[in-house]
């Protein structure tokens, strides 16, 4: 049984019974069960996977309607809700939170049939980039597990890497999506803002992020776009995307579309293997009849900061319901007077949801708001208007999706300003809403380098149609696990 098939290639093989749902299913738990120990992508393990998958054949023996996805096992990030799941946004906080309902996401892709084969690890309330921030231990990099796979949503691009799943979701408030694709070697995709609903994602920051999922190849993302997206009366940021069909052109190339490369994201601080790659990135875009051409986007290098200020704000008011009353109950208010007792109770959370608390407290608060947060709402608007002025002159824009390559595990972990300025090439497409992916490109000492591309909002199909056609113009080699 071959599990390196991507989620297009499954549906075909299912469909034309060269293989069934519940075989394929119990594959993927068996290499679970023989590699996770090593990688640590998964918080839980989905029981009654396998049996769900001869569910599954049975209706497609029967002649039943059976769902887009046929039994294709997915690995759900540990903060998007499944009823009856414990979701624990790899929190203490939340460890013995059962999800009452189902995120939108979750119903669309029951309703078409897919498996969810566990949750998968994250950085705790999706805040960091390295995954080191789960209160239940780092996920490790399939390529080289001395090193972080990324984040927040490591846990999914581990699990596609290392073949524990076929696809996977993930959320991106600043990059989770795309820089542990970039990391892992995966597609990382995250659509213009209200594409996707964001019902049932335990919320980070809520005004920038997406949901998005993270697949082996561009079509699978395509793919899963089709199922996931569309207006949701749950979420009123939710867009109506008229049905669009993502896959459809998605290989009509790209002869004639004019790419900015966004010179803020390649200069100082660029690993020079990711500049090499950016420039054969380039150079291969222009043989497909592609023109491309030096874009300066001015309010990129104040990014991460203005990124970091609106963020903790937004989860210093999201993540004020975790005291402990209403999600916790692990000790009793006896003997404790308010502040003391929702101190004690906010110790639960990690050193970074923490530094964040802080933060979110302080930046937005009276005498302070007019110097911090304000002024990063000022540089969220400038950089949405510069983005917008490029995207009259350019079809689409072009960076490396992380200056720098994966680093070891703990390296960067007490350094936290410069973690943080590792998103610098990924916030720029959540301030300004407007949608981005991760390709894997390139290799340098045995380690995964992603490219970019970014498009302006609601041209989601014209960026699955470009990325489609860098990713045919690359042979990577195989995850060595
Ligand atoms: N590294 C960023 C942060 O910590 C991005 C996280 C994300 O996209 N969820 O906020």
């Amino acid at each position: 049984m071959n599990l390196k098939i991507s989620a297009l290639e499954y549906i075909q093989e299912v469909k034309n019974g060269n293989i069934s749902a519940e075989d394929f299913v119990a594959k993927t738990i068996e290499q679970i069960k023989n590699i996770d120990d090593k990688l640590h992508a998964f918080l839980s393990v989905n029981d009654s996977a396998v049996d769900q998958a001869r569910e599954i054949d049975k209706k497609i023996k029967s002649g039943n309607k059976v769902g887009d996805c046929f039994g294709m096992p997915i690995s759900i990030k540990d903060n998007l809700c499944i009823k009856g799941n414990k979701t624990t946004c790899a929190s203490k906080m939340l460890e013995n939170f059962v999800a009452p309902y189902d995120a939108t996401v979750i119903t669309k892709l029951k309703q078409q049939d897919a498996i969810f084969v566990g949750n998968v690890n994250m950085d705790e309330f999706a805040m960091g980039l390295t995954t080191e921030f789960s209160a239940y231990g780092p996920s490790k990099n399939p390529w080289n597990t001395e090193y972080v796979p990324g984040g927040s949503s490591g846990g999914s691009a581990v699990s596609v890497s290392a073949f524990e799943c076929v696809a996977s979701l993930g959320s991106d408030t600043g990059g989770s999506v795309r820089n542990p694709a970039s990391f892992c070697s995966t597609v990382g995709y995250k659509p213009t803002y209200g594409l996707i609903s964001r019902f049932g994602l335990i919320s980070y920051a809520n005004s920038i992020e997406q949901i998005g999922p993270l697949t082996r190849t561009v079509k699978d993302s395509a793919f899963l776009l089709n199922l996931i997206s569309g207006i949701d009366p749950n979420d009123n940021t939710t867009i109506d995307n008229g049905d669009e069909d993502y896959l459809s052109g998605i290989d009509t190339g790209i002869e004639g579309k004019k790419i900015g490369i966004i010179k803020e994201m390649i200069g100082e601080g660029i690993d020079p293997a990711v500049l090499s790659a950016t420039k054969e990135a380039i150079s291969k875009l222009e043989k497909l009849g592609a023109v491309c051409e030096e874009v300066s986007l001015d309010m990129v290098k104040y990014s991460v900061a203005a990124y970091y200020t609106i963020t903790a704000t937004e989860a210093g008011s999201n993540l004020a319901r975790y005291d402990n009353l209403r999600y916790g109950y692990d000790f009793s208010v006896e003997g404790y007077e308010f502040n003391s007792y929702i101190s004690k109770a906010r110790r639960k959370f990690g050193p970074e949801v923490t530094r964040r608390m802080i933060l979110g407290g302080f930046v937005p608060s009276a005498g302070h708001a007019g110097k911090y947060f304000l002024k990063a709402l000022k540089v969220k608007n400038k950089l949405t208007k510069e983005v917008n002025e490029a995207f009259k002159n350019f079809d689409l824009l072009i960076a490396p999706t992380v200056p720098i390559l994966p680093f070891k595990i703990g390296e960067k972990i007490d350094d936290p300003v410069s973690l943080f300025l590792v998103d610098i090439n990924t916030v720029t497409a959540n301030l300004t809403g407007k949608p981005a992916i991760s390709i894997p490109f390139s290799h340098s000492n045995g380690l995964p380098i992603g490219i970019q591309l970014l498009a302006d909002s609601n041209q989601d199909k014209l960026l699955l149609r470009a990325a489609y056609a860098l990713e045919q113009t690359v042979t990577l080699p195989g995850v060595p696990i």
